[in-house]
This record gives C-alpha cells, structure tokens and sequence, in this order.
C-alpha cells in the first residue's frame, strides 16, 4: 500500500470522516507541506509521547494527576461525572463548574457489550468514600445507555456519605453534554437535583 493510501486509511477512521473526506483531508496536508502536514505531524507525534490518562479522574493530560485535580482552587469536595473528557471539555467552556470530575470512559451497553468492569467506576465508588467528598454530580447522558450508568452509579454508590445529584434540568432528552449550548449546560448544572 503506497504513504498516501495508509495515510488516507488512518484518516477515514476519525470521527466523522469517511473515505471521500479522508482522500480531501489527505490531499489538503499534502498540498499544504509546511503549514498543515509537518506542524500537524510535530502536534501528533508529540500529543502521542506526552498526553496521558488522569490516574485520579480520568482526564487527559500531559501530567497525571492532570492540571484540574492539582489545582487547589478547585473543591475537592465536588466530583462531577462525565462519560468522556469532549464532556468535561463542554463543561469547562461554561466555567460555571469550580470542582473536580470523573470521567467513566463511555457509559453501559448491553448492545456495544461495555460492563462495568470496562468503565472507570471502581475508582470512583473509591474516591467517593474519601472523606472529603460531599457531593457527585452525575453528567451522564439523557439517553437510555447514560441514565443506566446514572443508575447503577447511584446503587454502586450506596453507603458512601456522599449526596448524589443529577443535572437532568434542561438537558433534552437524547442529549448528549458536548452538544450543548454552554448556556444550557451551565443552567442545567445549576438545576441539578438529588437522585438519591
Ligand atoms: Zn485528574
């Protein structure tokens, strides 16, 4: 297989990109060597040394623990679970949210086959028994498969002293956090009600 048809093949894999826009995207580095292919290159080959899982939350980051849970002007007392960091992204944009989070890794499915065991739930049952936290605000997903995981959060997180709340307010149904407009995010953080 030649440089270009590997190249278009990794770039159909994205996110949104099939082969017809992974040939343009393809074509668009290669036309554009020194101001889109190698600097692009340089910023992948050095997100992929350096960027890292949170050993905490979960996050991405060039250090672990990343830079929100190092932060001592974020409460430690709050944890706000997301099921991918592009969540804890959206929720960052509003910076209506001043504590920490956890980031599950994706949500139940029976149907994907996704158990608990391959979400990022033990750690959290752990550091929701710490002393220090008082609240987990769930920011899964109004779907099915994000309500489920809400549930079974709340049943895994039984016997923790912890509130356990839910920003359903606002959210509509089906919707998913990083589609949000951050006015609606922000709102529905504010609105969030105890699930437990
Ligand atoms: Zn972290």
């Amino acid at each position: 297989m030649s440089e270009i048809d590997r190249l278009i093949q990794y770039l159909a894999k994205l996110p949104g990109l099939g082969p017809r826009s992974a040939r343009r995207a393809a074509l668009h580095m290669l036309k554009r060597r020194e101001t889109v292919l190698e600097p692009l290159a340089e910023a992948m080959a050095a997100a992929a040394e350096s960027i890292r899982g949170c050993s905490v939350c979960g996050n991405l980051d060039t250090r672990s623990p990343c830079g929100i849970c190092a932060d001592p002007r974020r409460d430690p007392a709050v944890i706000c679970v997301v099921e991918d960091v592009a969540d804890l992204w959206a929720l960052e944009r509003t910076g209506s949210f001043r504590g920490r989070y956890h980031v599950l890794g994706g949500v139940l499915s029976a149907l994907d086959g996704v158990g608990p065991d391959d979400l990022n739930i033990p750690a959290l049952v752990a550091r929701a028994r710490g002393p220090e936290i008082a609240e987990v605000i769930l920011a899964t997903s109004v779907t099915v498969d994000g309500q489920t995981t809400a549930h079974y959060i709340v049943d895994r997180l039984a016997g923790c002293q912890v509130k356990i709340s839910g920003i359903a307010h606002g959210v509509p149904m089906g919707g998913e956090l990083d589609y949000l407009d951050d006015g609606t995010l922000s709102q529905a953080l504010k609105a969030r009600r105890a699930l437990d």
